[in-house]
């Protein structure tokens, strides 16, 4: 492991920032419990400190996409309950039983994989998602045979919504009509319906248990409104070299920018290797002490090149911290400059980017 010194880029993250999101959502959703989402490493941002901090803020439900996820936040929290998104599959069953951890129940096979007296698990149902969870004739299918529970203990039925970004949409009401009609003939359970956006939109969107993940983590979880929650991570990563160039002169792969007039360009130690996306060349910015930089030329895949002529020569040098996100850089700006989202910009950060912790809990 490199250590952050050594490091191009380092992705710090606020640890007293998380807690005060997790705060924040769980007052939102009060009287629904709040947990968090913790698959793909707590959205890129480490899981180990993640949902140590959040348990250490009163976090007691965790999710995550897998088994191997769910074996390592167990190795981690010993005293949490882990909630396994994948369900269980064709040979997980002791492992999950082993360590304690609750299948997200998604199919008929599934149950009668994991049905024995005394399991627990949630029971997912899909009410237009079309992706994972139980179809409207597999939960009437189970409504007709019970039996098929065999004594399972279903914690809480589960749904997740495909527009809760997008509050006016249609899509919420209805989706939110068929699970209240399919987990009626059901035996009475606790619910869970909301991801983060869901957290802001009433008991209706809640359920019991509310599952935010990118708010936790600063993202924005509305298209058209504005964040509820604080950044969380700041990305950055140091200038190795700084040089002019000419009035005429192009450059990076494909010569895709040519300068009409002298410029000072620095590059920095950050590619797409490092999750940092090629679509931004040309078009990204970053910011050095506040001021923004425009991407000049493609991203490289352990390189990226700024327009820094804009700025006093003594504030660019080696070794200088640029700001890819937080800084003045929105997480959300950086994702549309993209063509993207920033859930998928925060899962892409790469290995070689080195994680630290500010904040109380680590
Ligand atoms: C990832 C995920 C969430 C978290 O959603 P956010 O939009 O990140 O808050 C909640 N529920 C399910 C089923 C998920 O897969």
């Amino acid at each position: 492991m490199h250590t952050a010194s050594h490091a191009t880029g380092v992705l710090s993250v606020d640890l007293d920032a998380l807690a005060r999101n997790y705060d924040r959502l769980s007052r939102a959703a009060d009287p629904a419990e709040c947990g968090a989402v913790v698959k793909a490493n707590a959205y890129g941002c480490g899981v180990g400190p993640v949902a140590r901090r959040l348990a250490r803020a009163g976090c007691r439900r965790f999710f995550v996409a897998t088994l191997a996820e769910g074996l390592e936040l167990r190795e981690l929290l010993d005293d949490v309950e882990i909630y396994v998104l994948e369900g269980v599959l064709e040979t997980a069953g002791e492992a999950l039983s082993k360590a304690r951890l609750v299948p997200v129940l998604n199919s008929l096979a599934q149950i009668s994989r994991w049905a024995a007296p005394g399991r627990r698990a949630v029971l997912h149902i899909d009410t237009g998602m079309h992706r994972l969870g139980l179809e409207a004739a597999e939960v009437e299918q189970l409504v007709a045979e019970p039996e098929r529970l065999a004594g399972i203990e279903v914690c809480y039925v589960m749904t997740h919504l495909a527009c809760a970004d997008e509050p006016e949409d249609e899509h919420n009401a209805e989706q939110l009509a068929r699970f209240a009609a399919l987990k009626a003939g059901l035996p009475a359970a606790k619910t869970s319906i909301g991801n983060t956006a869901g957290a802001f939109l009433g008991p209706t969107h809640c359920g019991d248990l509310v599952r935010p993940g990118i708010g936790l983590y600063g993202g924005n979880p509305f298209v058209r409104r504005a964040n509820p929650l604080e950044p969380v991570v700041r990305w950055q990563a140091r200038i190795l070299q700084v040089r002019d160039v000419p009035k005429g002169a192009s450059i990076g792969y494909g010569a895709t920018h040519r300068f009409t007039e002298p410029a000072r360009i620095a590059t920095i130690g950050v590619g797409y290797a490092d999750g940092y996306p090629r679509a931004l060349g040309n078009v990204g910015a970053a910011a050095i002490d506040g001021v923004r930089v425009p991407v000049v030329g493609r991203v490289s895949m352990d390189l990226t090149t700024f327009d820094v002529t804009g700025l006093p020569r003594e504030r660019v040098g080696e070794g200088k911290l640029v700001d890819l996100i937080g800084g003045g850089i929105a997480l959300e700006e950086v994702a549309a400059a993209a063509g993207t989202i920033g859930y998928e910009i925060l899962t892409g950060i790469g290995k070689r980017v080195a994680r630290v912790y500010t904040g109380e809990g680590e």
